[in-house]
């Protein structure tokens, strides 16, 4: 996977991409990640990237030709027209089946805004997506990109240490993930459950499908009406509901 991010700060992506796994990933090789400086590419002799809106309005906007031409850069490079996700709070908003189909992807080019936005003709001419993380308005794309190119990564041949440790995790069969724990046993009078010390595999995946089901319920009750259940695990979930119904009243 090669990443591009076109962006005003590239140092920002570049220091908080190059830590910890995706890092790691960098350097062995399984992806990389380039930073295109929009302001290497304005026409304008003060360096300048942004103007005042047409219609007046508070602010400034990013103005069409540096955003394309540091776009052009990329598409010279790669040699054809990728996918250019332009990150703003109007997209849709990101999620786990959308990581997975950007991770099938070899390039993927990050279109950060700041200030109020992109001049619109030119996210016209180049971007496939429009993508928010989440309903409330950053100062700009970097932190956006930055989410989405962490959630891909993970999802890369490799890049974790054991495939299944991302395929099995929150969201997954829209559910979220079981309850973890770790030595030792007993922590603060809590002890473990007592299955995970069992040993028994079949039992253990049993009890973590029971508790990722719970979990989804009281956590996140839009996301369990759409959960990939087998028929024993929705009799279970029916059993749930109406026991915490009891309780409820
Ligand atoms: N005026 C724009 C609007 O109301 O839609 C918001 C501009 S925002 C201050 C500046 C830039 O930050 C945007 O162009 C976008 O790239 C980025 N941004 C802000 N919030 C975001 C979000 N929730 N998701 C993705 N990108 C975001």
């Amino acid at each position: 996977m090669n990443y591009y991010i076109l962006t005003l700060f590239p140092d920002m992506v570049m220091e908080g991409l190059n830590t910890s796994i995706i890092g790691r990933a960098k350097e062995k090789g399984l992806l990389s990640i380039e930073a295109v400086n929009i302001r290497d590419f304005t026409e304008n002799k003060h360096n300048r990237v942004d103007d005042y809106p047409y219609g007046g309005g508070a602010g400034m906007v990013m103005q069409a030709q540096p955003v394309y031409d540091a776009y052009l850069h990329v598409e010279e490079k790669i040699g054809r027209k990728p996918k250019v996700i332009y990150m703003t709070p109007q997209g849709k908003t990101f999620h786990q089946s959308m990581a997975e189909e950007f991770a099938k992807e070899e390039d993927l080019v990050f279109l950060c805004g700041h200030y109020e936005g992109i001049d619109e003709r030119v996210l016209e001419e180049i971007v496939t997506d429009y993508v928010s993380i989440g309903d409330y308005v950053l100062t700009g794309g970097e932190l956006p990109a930055m989410v989405m190119i962490d959630a891909i990564s993970r999802l890369l041949k490799d890049v974790l240490h054991n495939d299944t440790s991302a395929e099995f995790e929150s969201f997954h069969d829209n559910l979220l993930e079981y309850p973890q724990y770790s030595r030792p046993k007993i922590w603060k009078d809590k002890r473990v459950p007592e299955v995970l010390l069992s040993g028994h595999h079949a039992n253990i995946e049993k009890w973590r499908r029971e508790q990722s089901i719970m979990r989804t319920v009281e956590w996140r009750p839009d996301l369990i009406g759409k959960a990939v259940l087998s028929e024993k695990e929705k009799v279970f979930l029916e059993k749930y509901l109406e026991e915490r119904k009891k309780d409820l009243h």
